[in-house]
């Protein structure tokens, strides 16, 4: 079969395995060229490892530190004329390098919010590692059934308070348009926090603790934003960051629950990048066409696998490790929040219109990141081949 993107909203329903293999050769070509990383933790569970930060966290760790990793997502499988979704194969890829090089690599596609995607995990670490040194908590998802109760709850984007009106931009016409978002009532806050907080983690962390397969000094980590202040409506103040101020609280929780195991859970806030996730948040996609364009002119600009092999390399693993803020989170968004490119993004965002999009933003390259998600706009493929899937 010929697959070609079919763009639906901020959603694209095809992927192309080929163009998927090619992503993650490229971020594992990357990781290679910057060399080894010592000191890294040996062996890794990493739970939403098939796209976006928790891939590149798996290439970073496989690549280079050498380590062993468990791999947890929740991605589509091929179905007879259908491809899967692109996280299936990028783990694939990723699995298949790390086998040839002699280490662990496993994949468990299931559910990770229930408890048998955690049990699964558990034997499969009890198998293959013994324990675990590190678990990163990397999950972006729209909903969650409560495994204790059967309930459905679903994350929304949503202001609190008061309505979102401001600027974002339809990235399939290539519109800037003016939107109002209603303010999101008590339920939706609670089923928001319900999915994108702590609660899951802190379960994760429970189980394996109660199931001895974390290892003596174990580090526990989740991502988090902050972002300027023309998302803060939409992100920080919002939902999502309702959710995230739970996931930052659980930290604490889970560092006190691993104090025996001399372990620690921290928070890492990483930059801005074109991720599933991200490109489904409103006013996101705008502000970062604007502010790829301001990092890339100072030469600052990192990608979801650059950044993280700065967070291992740099936070991690190496001399700078000691540098938190003053709520004790990893800030690898710091090149993103530096003064100088906040005001530039600050004197583009007013001026910024439908017509003056391509000249104002890097609007083309967020628009090259998203396809690349699902494995097109790579020059290397040749997306007229007639490919038969399974390959
Ligand atoms: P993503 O959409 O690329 O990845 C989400 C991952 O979660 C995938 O591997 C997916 O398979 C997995 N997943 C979703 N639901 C699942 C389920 N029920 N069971 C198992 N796996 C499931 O998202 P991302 O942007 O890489 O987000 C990862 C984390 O990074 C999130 O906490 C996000 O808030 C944070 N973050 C993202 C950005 C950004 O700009 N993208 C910036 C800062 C922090």
């Amino acid at each position: 079969m010929v697959i070609k993107p079919k763009i639906r909203g901020f959603v694209c329903v095809t992927s192309h395995p080929e163009g998927c293999r090619e992503h993650v050769r490229e971020q594992i070509a990357y990781v290679k060229k910057q060399g080894h990383i010592s000191g890294m933790p040996k062996k890794f569970l990493i739970i939403g490892s098939s796209t976006g930060y928790g891939l590149s966290s798996r290439v970073v760790a496989t690549v280079g530190g050498q380590a062993d990793t468990i791999g947890v997502f929740f991605e589509r499988p091929e179905e007879d004329d259908r491809p899967a979704s692109a996280g299936f194969y990028n783990a694939r890829t990723l699995d298949e390098y790390a086998q040839q090089a002699g280490l662990v690599s496993e994949s468990i596609n299931g559910d990770a919010f229930s408890d048998t995607c955690k049990q699964r995990t558990i034997e499969l670490i009890r198998e293959k590692f013994g324990k675990v040194d590190a678990v990163v908590y990397s999950l972006a998802s729209p909903r969650r059934i409560d495994p204790k109760t059967g309930e459905t709850y679903r994350s929304l984007l949503k202001p609190i308070g008061q309505p979102f009106r401001g600027k974002t931009v339809n990235t399939d016409k290539k519109e800037v348009h003016e939107i109002t978002i209603e303010p999101a009532n008590e339920q939706e806050i609670y089923e928001t926090i319900k999915v994108m907080g702590g609660e899951d983690w802190k379960l994760w962390m429970d189980a394996l603790k109660s199931a001895d397969v974390l290892s003596d000094g174990i580090q526990a980590w989740a991502y988090s934003y902050v972002g300027p202040e023309i998302t803060w409506p939409i992100y920080t103040h919002g939902t999502i960051g309702k959710a995230k101020e739970d996931l930052e609280r659980v930290s604490q929780v889970i560092t006190d629950h691993l104090s025996d195991l001399h372990g620690k859970a921290f928070i890492v806030v990483n930059k801005a990048v074109v991720t599933q996730a991200s490109s489904a948040i409103p006013v996101v996609p705008l502000y970062m066409a604007i502010l790829f364009k301001v990092m890339k002119q100072k030469v600052l600009h990192e990608n979801c696998i650059q950044q993280m092999d700065r967070l291992f390399r740099e936070r991690l693993c190496g001399e700078k490790q000691m540098l938190h803020d003053a709520k004790g989170r990893i800030r690898m968004d710091d090149w993103e929040m530096r003064l100088d490119v906040q005001d530039e993004v600050k004197r583009i965002w007013p001026e910024i219109t439908t017509e003056n999009l391509e000249e104002l933003s890097d609007f083309a390259g967020y628009q090259r990141d998203f396809l690349r998600l699902f494995g097109f706009g790579f020059d290397s493929v040749n997306y007229d081949a007639d490919i038969s899937l399974s390959i």
